[in-house]
This record gives C-alpha cells, structure tokens and sequence, in this order.
C-alpha cells in the first residue's frame, strides 16, 4: 500500500484497533493523518490512558462485565489494551482467562458484539483454504493459531462455537506474556456442531444449530484444515486447545509429527505440573524417582502431566515400566487396573498396573499412600477432609494439586487444603485461590496455570523457526520455570513465581526451548550469536509509534 490516499486516516484510523491511539495522537499524527477536530483537543498519554482504563474497569461490577470491558477495548485499542494488560497482568489474567473466561463462554452468544478470529464450520468443507484467505493480515505474518472445536471447555464440557472465547483469551496472553505480537495470532473455532441440548435450543447460539459431526467427515474437515494452514500460513505454529480427550489424543497422535503443533491440554498442563513438582520436591528435598502420584482424572491433563513425569523420571534413571508404575490413576470407575483393560481408552492403558481393582479415591489413598495427589476431573470437591487428612497422615508435606478449572469445579480450595493438613500441605490449583492466613503463617497458593509454559515455549518455537514442538522441549520449559521460582517464594508455599515476572520468565522459557530445537535439528533460522538476545528482540511492546513508523508501516 503506498498510494497515501489508502492510509487509514481520520475516523477510519479512529476505527482501527492496531494503529488506533484515541486521545494520545499528538498534534503531528492529528495533522499527518486527519484527525484535527475528531478529537478532544487535551493530548492524554499513554499511561493516563492506562489509569483512566484501570478505574473504568474497576467500577465495573461483575467480572463479566470486566471481560465485556476488555474485549470493548481490545477492539478499540490494541495498544492501550496490551499496556493494561501487561502493566496489571495479575489482576487481569482472572478476567482474561480462567475463571471468567469460563462464563464468557457460556454466555457468549449474549455476550457477543465483534466478531475476532475465523469460524470454519463443517458446512465450509472443501473451501476452508479460500476462508483462510478472508483474514485480513498478512499470511505470512500469522505465527501463531489457537484452535478448538469447542467440545471441553475448561472443566465446562461442550460450549460449541462458543468455545472462541478460549482460543481468543489464549492468544492474548501469548501476546501479553511472551510478546508475540498481535498481528502474528490467529483465533480460530472449527464449527462441527454441539451436543449440547440447551445450546442448540437457545435462540442466541453463534454456532450451527446441529449435533456434533463425528468420524470420517470430521477428520476430513480437520485434514483440510491441516493442509490448508501449512499452505497459507506457512511459519505458524497450531496449538490445539480444549478438544474432547476422543479427538485430542488421535489428533496429537496424528500431527505432532508432521507439522509444527502440540496440544496444550495435554502437552503445556503436564510441562506446568511438571514445574509444580519439582519446585515441590525443593520443599520435601526427594527425588522425583521417589514420588508415588495417585491421579483423580485419567483425561488429557491427567494423562499427559503423568506421560511427561515418566519422562523425566526415566532422566533420573528409572525404566520407563518402574516410572510407569509410579503413576496411579482413578477415574470415574474407580483405580485404573489391569482387570479394567478391556474397558479402558487407549490412552489408559500404560498405567493400568496389576493390582486389586479399589472402588474409589478414598480406598486407592489408603492402600496406594501417595506422596502427591493431583486433581484433573473437573469435579469439585472430590478431594475430601478425610483424604487431605489421610495423605498428611503418612506424608510429612503432602503434594496436594487441585488443578480442575473453573474455581468452582477445583477438587478442594487452598484453605481446605491447608487446613485439613494442619498447614503442611504443597498446594496447587488451576483457578486462583487468595491467600490463606493459618495460625499466624500466611500461605501463598500457586496457581498452575498454563500460561506459564506455553507463551513461553511458543516464543521459543516461532523465534527460531522449529519444525516440530517435542516433549524435550516441554521437559526444558518444566525445569526452566521450576528453576525461577525463588526462595522466597518457596517459604510462602508459592512452588510457581509470581505471575508479574511472566515476560521474563517467558523468555527463559523460550530461550530452553529454542536450545531444545537447535539440539534436536529442528530450526529453521541460524543459531545466533546472542540467542536469548535474538529473542528478546522479537518481543513486542505496547507502545504508540511516532508518525513516521506509523506511515512506514502502511507502506511495507
Ligand atoms: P478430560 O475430559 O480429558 O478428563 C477428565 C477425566 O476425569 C476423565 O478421565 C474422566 O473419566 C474423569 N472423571 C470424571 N468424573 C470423575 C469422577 N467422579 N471421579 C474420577 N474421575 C472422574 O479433561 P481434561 O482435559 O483432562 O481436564 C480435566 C480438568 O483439568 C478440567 O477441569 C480442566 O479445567 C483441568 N485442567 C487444568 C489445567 C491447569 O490447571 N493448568 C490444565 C488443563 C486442564
């Protein structure tokens, strides 16, 4: 574009959320680009903005409306928007991601005002490559996809289309926490249809109104969208993100070695849990080979967080059958067992050991006594006084993960956590907890949130070109976070660092990452002489350009 008559300029550049500055455009910019008279003649800075958004947002009087607020503003000013975010990201995560995230989605299509990202639905099979074509910036830009099919969101089950709320929030958080930059994400919902009653039958659902579409059409219309990513966004990375554990696990299985993809439900939960434990084990000073873990939810994150300790435990000598053996599993029909295997999904099976089958949680504590318990059911409250008791009954500090989301579906909160273990309990969750006071000693729950790990890793991979993301990768990214927690932090009982550090800790992440990747083979870029450097600089910023990088922008 260098004909200066197509510059966005006057209130179409008012309505252009990338370049968008609102009452920070300075005289010049209000001169360069028309603006003279379209706006308040106060110029407001950057960070006056930033206050102003802050109250608004405060005043706000549910956490929806907060989200409501940011997604207005995100779609005003993009640069405002990230600055906000960026500035204030522990209050902001919880509105941004889960828990709000969650009611976002339920109510999405009340809630719904722009649309952001591509739907792709099943009706679009055979043209998805010309709807790919529809996004509006430059292909070979896009870096990074966030994609779901909306069938588990959260802990909340199937939301359909109007799962985009995740696939959105993610890649904000990509952008606030890693700095890639907006321009280089892509949300995007494939629409095959839900099976969830009352969404069909609500008159405000976004999505098709049709049961789910299953087996060889929906394969199909994910192939294509496969070959079609990698021929129109050559140099993205495709992040699966809340498919039902059916498809996530085949779809893993598929791609993970063909095209440049992980799936972050399995792959980034296990690489946060992973941190979580080792920076436990700072506390209880015992090998992870030593670690006996009883999981309450044998689903994506409960399969794949054991699949990664395997791993890591098999870096500290085990075979991969003693590892194995070290991971224990109760799902819905009780301890996953040998006697069980004709039932069991596929992804069951390594951790169906030969042992009595036991009715429930309560029973596989007791016989099992597990160092650690980790809690991915999506079902609250499972994790009862009776057990938090048993487990601080034979271990001295219990390993107590309560990682379902949203807060309200969390297998015990950190108060019962802490006090049903007389406040020796290591604990975890997936939602935020507030502090907890006990006796005088305040403990500071951690939350294993995902966005620890997988800004991080992404960054990594996009910055050096990967072709593949591994499980080393992730292994790295795990040991690197567990490393940045503090001592300080440890003695509050915060086994992950405080999320206010999260750029810098994303670009340690990032950094093991492409280490990973220039080791395995995988890049595409030369290794530079300052790697971390090199990546460093890619980050991007929220700050308002000047006229001339404004103009030289429109004009690449
Ligand atoms: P999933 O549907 O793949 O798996 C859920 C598992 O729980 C299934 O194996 C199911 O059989 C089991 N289950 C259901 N009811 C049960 C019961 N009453 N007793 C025992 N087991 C039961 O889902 P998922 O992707 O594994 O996610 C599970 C939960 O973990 C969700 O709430 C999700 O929000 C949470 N999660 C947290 C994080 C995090 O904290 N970072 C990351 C990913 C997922």
């Amino acid at each position: 574009m260098s004909d200066k008559a197509q510059h966005p300029r006057g209130v179409t550049l008012l309505n252009y959320p990338r370049f968008n500055q609102g009452t920070a455009f300075s005289p010049e910019h209000r001169r360069a680009f028309g603006l003279d008279g379209l706006l308040p003649p106060h110029v407001a800075s950057l960070e006056l903005q930033v206050q102003r958004s802050l109250r608004n947002f405060e005043r706000k009087p549910h956490d929806l409306d907060r989200y409501i607020f940011l997604n207005g503003l995100q779609d005003r000013n993009e640069t405002l928007f990230y600055r906000l975010v960026i500035d204030n990201l522990e209050q902001m995560m919880p509105i941004i991601y889960t828990p709000t995230v969650g009611q976002a989605c339920q109510e999405f299509g009340l809630i719904f005002r722009r649309p952001r990202g591509l739907y792709i639905s099943s009706e679009d099979h055979g043209r998805v490559a010309d709807i790919l074509d529809n996004w509006p910036y430059k292909a070979d830009d896009v870096r990074v996809i966030v994609v779901t099919d909306g069938e588990r969101i959260l802990g909340l089950g199937d939301l359909g289309a109007h799962g985009m709320g995740i696939p959105v929030g993610k890649l904000s958080l990509y952008t606030a926490c890693a700095g890639i930059p907006p321009s280089a994400t892509l949300p995007i919902t494939i629409d095959v249809g839900t099976n969830n009653q009352s969404l069909r039958q609500d008159p405000y659902y976004i999505g098709l109104h049709q049961e789910r579409v299953r087996g060889e059409a929906y394969d199909s219309l994910l192939e294509e969208f496969v070959t079609a990513v990698q021929e129109k966004f050559p140099h993205a990375l495709i992040q699966f993100e809340d498919f039902a554990n059916h498809n996530a696990f085949r779809l893993l299985q598929k791609y993970r070695d063909e095209v440049c993809t992980f799936n972050d439900d399995i792959q980034g939960t296990a690489a946060v849990a992973l941190a979580g434990l080792f920076s436990a084990l700072r506390l209880t000073k015992h090998p992870l080979s030593e670690q006996t873990l009883l999981f309450l939810g044998a689903g994506e994150a409960g399969i794949g967080i054991a699949n990664l300790i395997v791993s890591a435990m098999m870096d500290e000598g085990l075979s991969e059958a003693e590892a194995r053996r070290n991971c224990w599993f109760v799902d819905s029909q009780g301890l996953v067992v040998e006697s069980r295997k004709a039932d069991l999904a596929a992804h069951k099976l390594p951790y169906a050991h030969e042992y009595e089958p036991l009715p429930d949680l309560s029973t596989a504590v007791d016989m099992l006594q597990p160092t650690a318990l980790i809690g991915v059911s999506g079902q609250p409250g499972m994790f009862t006084e009776p057990i938090i008791r048993a487990m601080s009954d034979f271990n001295e500090r219990p390993i107590i993960f309560a990682l379902s989301n949203p807060t309200a579906n969390s297998e015990c909160t950190a108060e019962e956590a802490y006090t049903w273990s007389d406040g020796r309990a290591i604990f975890a969750s997936g939602s935020p907890f507030p502090s907890f006071t006990l006796d005088g000693q305040t403990f500071v729950p951690g939350q294993g949130n995902n966005a620890y790990i997988f800004p991080g890793v992404g960054l990594g991979v996009v910055a050096v070109g990967a072709r593949r993301v591994t499980d080393e990768m992730f292994r790295a990214a795990a040991r690197t976070l567990a490393d940045l927690v503090g001592e300080d932090d440890l003695e509050q009982g915060r086994i992950f660092p405080a999320l206010g550090r999260i750029r810098e800790l994303s670009l340690e992440i990032a950094v093991s990452v492409a280490e990973v990747a220039y080791e395995q083979n995988l890049t595409a870029v030369d290794r530079p002489a300052d790697l971390r450097e090199m990546i460093a600089s890619q980050m991007y910023e929220p700050v308002y350009p000047d006229v001339a990088t404004m103009q030289a922008a429109y004009e690449e």
